[in-house]
């Protein structure tokens, strides 16, 4: 697992997909740039999530809100008070953690080692083996299973809300965190808020204190009225929103699965009081669809249903991917009551209410949102695609199996000699296509070469020019996943790549 996370992070490099921020200043943690590859896939990312979401809805349009924000926002949204980690420091180390994925760290570890023993047995006993009475009997597996009972019965399932001082006893008395000292010099768990401070205004006295948003959604809240009415929009509607937000996060790792400046796509869908829960269930199975139609495999995703939930919701689900790293939060979907209109109407004294003509009345609408990480989708993506394939002849390729509609290149395109006139043919047929599609030039090294180079980056289509292309206008085109290689006209390549590549 951790081999092919690691191959995922330099493939990213290698390719152009991902480089961290300011390397040549040995970087910045938890931020990262993209690169020419990376952008593309971005962008297309972006768009096939625009696309499903406001141009197939008429009932839903975009909004484009800017970073800064009033500063009452993040009172009324209760960042300024609830959106923090619980932190803690080991006094030995002068290393710092967010307690919960101290604890979460640990019960993964154990698990790791119950999978050991399992594989470890299963080979001693071949087919005697049984699974389900070695765990239940085996008494190293029994003492490792006792120590996640502990930590559930204690915490609960979810680590969101724990009492902070049952955490800091509990890792003290397992020793988590420091396998090798044993140490269990702890400080108190304290609450760290998430968002980054910043100043507008030129003096000392009349700076206003302002933060970087820490997700998009208050631009949308902020902005429902000026969109409901100069859109005419009509409850049940929809406001979508792409961008950067900014988390101060403690413990930033996992590459660009947890950052510390993101970009966000998410929309807030308005109801009509009492409809939540046929809307919430709507939302969910929607989501799911969007993620499934990219055909990166149904048993990656799972729900997770939250128990616990935060202070704006009365329901909250997450929708799960199968990370290199195991099961983690993708998407969100939240039931977020009227908890953000009514906060907004309270603490800017103005009215959020919408005219319901149907009913001759005003109500403050209910919220459905549904909230995606672009670069964890990019990881999700990217990460599931890159494989490493045994070919016939014994020798292995390196294939980047990209969804083709978000590609960042859609055709390659080749002369199989650097002279007798193929160059200029290909480069004729890479004119003609660049209106439609991203496409991509290349004469150097041996086709064979060429092809493995586009595999290793994604591209789903290579069209190849030879001497029979002068007579016949028909080139050789191969697709990536396959390596299946078909001659096809010239005139007919828009419509083929078009086919596959267009959303
Ligand atoms: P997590 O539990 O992983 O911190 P969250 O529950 O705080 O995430 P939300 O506030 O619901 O996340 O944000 C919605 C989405 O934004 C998440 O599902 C995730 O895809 C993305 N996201 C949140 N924080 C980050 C981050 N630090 N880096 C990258 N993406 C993020």
């Amino acid at each position: 697992q951790d081999d092919q996370f690691k191959k995922v992070i330099s493939h990213a490099k290698e390719y152009g997909y991902v480089f961290q921020s300011s390397e040549i200043y040995d970087g910045l943690s938890a931020v990262y740039d993209y690169g020419q590859n990376g952008v593309e896939l971005k962008k297309n990312i972006r768009d096939y999530w625009w696309k499903s979401m406001v141009q197939m809805h008429d009932n839903i349009v975009g909004l484009d809100a800017a970073i800064f924000m009033h500063p009452t926002t993040w009172k009324a949204s209760g960042h300024v008070d609830a959106f923090s980690d619980p932190l803690i420091d080991n006094k030995d180390s002068k290393k710092r953690y967010r307690a919960d994925v101290l604890v979460e760290d640990y019960c993964l570890k154990i698990e790791t080692k119950i999978e050991k023993e399992v594989k470890k047995a299963q080979k001693r006993f071949g087919d005697a083996f049984n699974k389900e009475e070695f765990l239940s009997t085996n008494p190293r597996v029994l003492g490792y299973q006792e120590k996640i009972d502990t930590i559930l019965s204690r915490l609960g399932k979810s680590l969101e809300k724990e009492d902070l001082a049952d955490v800091k006893l509990l890792i003290e008395e397992l020793g988590i965190g420091c396998p090798l000292s044993g140490s269990k010099n702890w400080t108190d768990v304290k609450q760290f808020n998430l968002m980054f401070g910043t100043k507008l205004g030129a003096s000392a006295e009349s700076a206003m204190d302002l933060y970087l948003r820490p997700e998009t959604a208050q631009g949308i809240f902020v902005n429902f009225l000026n969109v409901q009415k100069t859109g005419r929009m009509k409850i049940p509607f929809g406001i979508a929103q792409t961008g950067k937000a900014f988390r101060n996060e403690i413990v930033a790792r996992q590459f660009i699965f947890r950052m510390r400046e993101f970009e966000q796509m998410e929309m807030q869908f308005f109801i009509k009081p009492g409809t939540q829960g046929e809307w919430y269930k709507h939302w969910k199975e929607a989501r799911m669809k969007w993620h499934l139609s990219l055909g990166m495999g149904e048993d990656n995703y799972r729900f997770h249903d939250h128990e616990k939930l935060a202070h704006y919701a009365d329901a909250a689900a997450d929708i799960e991917f199968k990370f290199p790293f195991g099961f983690k939060e993708l998407e969100g979907i939240h039931s977020r009551t009227d908890f953000d209109l009514k906060a907004h109407e309270e603490h800017s004294g103005k009215k959020l209410q919408y005219f319901d003509h149907e009913d001759n009345a005003s109500y403050t609408p209910y919220v459905l949102e549904t909230s995606i990480g672009l670069d964890r989708m990019f990881l999700a993506v990217f990460s599931n695609s890159l494989v490493e394939e045994e070919l016939e002849n014994n020798t292995t390729r390196t294939v980047l199996k990209l969804p083709a509609v978000l590609a960042p290149v859609k055709a390659a395109v080749f002369p199989l000699v650097k002279k007798d006139g193929l160059p200029e043919v290909a480069k004729q047929i890479i004119d003609d296509l660049k209106y439609d599609f991203n496409v991509f030039y290349d004469e150097k090294d041996a086709v064979g070469k060429r092809y493995r180079r586009q595999d290793a980056n994604g591209t789903p289509f290579c069209i190849t020019v030879d001497h029979d292309t002068l007579e016949d206008k028909m080139v050789t085109i191969r697709h990536r996943d396959t390596m299946e290689q078909k001659r096809v006209l010239i005139t007919d390549l828009a419509a083929i790549i078009d086919k596959e590549v267009n959303f």
